[in-house]
C-alpha cells in the first residue's frame, strides 16, 4: 500500500474515497454516527480545480463472524456463507475454559443493569 503521494504522507488512507466527479482522492471532513450500524460522513475532493463535497452513508451490511461478545440489541444479518447448523452444533458441544475478560463488560443477563431502581 502506498504511504505517500507527491511527497505528502497519506496518514488516513482508509478514510479516503474517489471523487464522483473527477476521480481524485477525497477526504473525510466530518463524520457522525447515525445509529450503531450507520455512519454519515462528509467528503471533500482534494482536487482544487474540482472542490466537490459530498455525503456518504455507510452501513454495516452483514456479519461474517458475530464475534465472541454478541449484542442481542443489535440486529445485523448473518452472511449467507455462515453454516448456521455447524455453528449450532459447535456451540452445543463445545467445552468451556476459564477466561478473565479484560476489554469486555461482564454479562449480567439484565438488560437494565446500571439503570436506577424503580420507585
Ligand atoms: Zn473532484
Amino acid at each position: 500500500m502506498r504511504s505517500s503521494h507527491q511527497g505528502r504522507k497519506l496518514r488516513y488512507e482508509g478514510t479516503r474515497t474517489a471523487c464522483p466527479m473527477c476521480d481524485a482522492s477525497s477526504e473525510i471532513r466530518t463524520s457522525q454516527a447515525i445509529t450503531k450500524t450507520m455512519r454519515e460522513s462528509t467528503y471533500q475532493c482534494t482536487n482544487v480545480e474540482c472542490g466537490c463535497t459530498f455525503v456518504v452513508v455507510a452501513e454495516i451490511n452483514r456479519l461474517l463472524n458475530p464475534g465472541a461478545t454478541p449484542n442481542p440489541k443489535v440486529n445485523i444479518p448473518l452472511s449467507s456463507h455462515v453454516r448456521r447448523d455447524m455453528v449450532r452444533v459447535l456451540l452445543d458441544n463445545a467445552g468451556e475454559a476459564g477466561h478473565q475478560a479484560r476489554y469486555t463488560l461482564p454479562v449480567t443477563g439484565d438488560l437494565f443493569a446500571g439503570s436506577a431502581d424503580p420507585p
